[in-house]
């Protein structure tokens, strides 16, 4: 059984530990909101350097870079014991990730960027799937770990690495949202049905995931947001930040990518509109011009 010091225990970090409890392993568990510290079934640490003292493994789980560049530069670099092995589970910018994984390669410290996906039903279910960038050594000291909180559980090379497949991923998703959107809202316009359209596109050539699973439009897929008023699901907001993320590597890279350009701003315009809580798919609202 493994000590882990764990810090931040919002909608994803708080399940992860109780899947982490049920499994028999020590979590100190430390976040700067009282009331999530005190909710948690935990050993409480005062503060983050209390939860990674004396723990072979630290796993954070925080809103965005400038969070885990804070925590790990002031609490976590300073604190781990030697050969503790320190995995980041947020999704955040891939810069500030090869940074704060260089900073502790420096230290002699093995780290992980291991964000996530399947949202806050796939962390309570422990069937999350993690994109994990860094080491070989390491992604095999951390793999049974993670196997406690996930259900796959991928190894996508270097340091940063898995920040790029989640934000390459999500880009896609976005965009391909929107598209599916637009054909949706044209078909009901020029009077086809959209039971008719779903069951020929989800069969068909513009097959995706944002047809099968989330479909924009109530009735075909009953599980969809669509079903019960774009009620999320993964927000809106959630995917503007992915969607940032992307446009921020893009441009790093050097890559033309106008499609997740366009995304990113038409989420832009949707959250400004107020609809930040919304499930990402409510951005057919906008295409029907509503
Ligand atoms: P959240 O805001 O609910 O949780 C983040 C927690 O970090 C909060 O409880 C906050 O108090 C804590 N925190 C912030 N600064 C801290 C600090 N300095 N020290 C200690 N604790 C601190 O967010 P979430 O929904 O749990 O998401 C966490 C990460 O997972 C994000 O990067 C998000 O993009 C990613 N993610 C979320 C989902 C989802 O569906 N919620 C899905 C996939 C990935």
């Amino acid at each position: 059984m493994t000590t882990i010091g764990f810090i931040g225990l919002g909608n994803m970090g708080a399940p992860m530990v109780k899947n982490l409890l049920a499994a028999g392993h020590t979590v100190k568990a430390y976040d700067i909101v009282p009331e999530l510290l005190d909710a948690t079934q935990a050993t409480k640490a005062e503060s983050a350097a209390g939860a990674v003292k004396g723990a072979e493994m630290v796993i954070t789980m925080l809103p965005a870079g400038p969070h885990v560049s804070g925590v790990y530069m002031e609490s976590v670099l300073d604190n781990a014991e030697a050969g503790a092995l320190l995995i980041d589970c947020s999704t955040i910018d891939v810069e500030t990730a090869r940074a704060v994984a260089a900073v502790a390669a420096e230290r002699g410290l093995d780290m992980l960027d291991a964000p996530v996906s399947g949202g806050v039903g796939g962390s309570e279910a422990g069937t999350l799937t993690f994109m994990v960038g860094g080491p070989d050594q390491a992604f095999e000291k951390g793999r049974p770990i993670l196997e406690v909180m996930g259900k796959t559980i991928v190894h996508t090379g270097g340091s940063g690495n898995g920040q790029v497949a989640k934000i390459c991923n999500n880009m896609i998703l976005g965009a391909t949202m929107i598209a599916v959107g637009e054909g949706f809202v044209m078909a009901e316009n020029l009077g086809l049905d959209k039971q008719v359209l779903f069951d020929i596109v989800s069969t068909s050539s513009a097959s995706c995931f944002a047809i099968t699973s989330h479909c924009p439009v109530p009735g075909p897929v009953p599980e969809s947001a669509a079903n019960r008023d774009f009620q999320a699901g993964f927000t809106a907001a959630m995917m503007l930040k992915d969607l940032k993320l992307a446009q921020a590597a893009a441009q790093t890279a050097g890559t033309a990518t106008p499609m997740g350009a366009a995304a990113a701003a038409m989420f832009g315009l949707f959250c400004g509109a107020g609809n930040e809580a919304l499930d990402y798919s409510g951005i057919i609202k906008m295409i029907r011009g509503k």
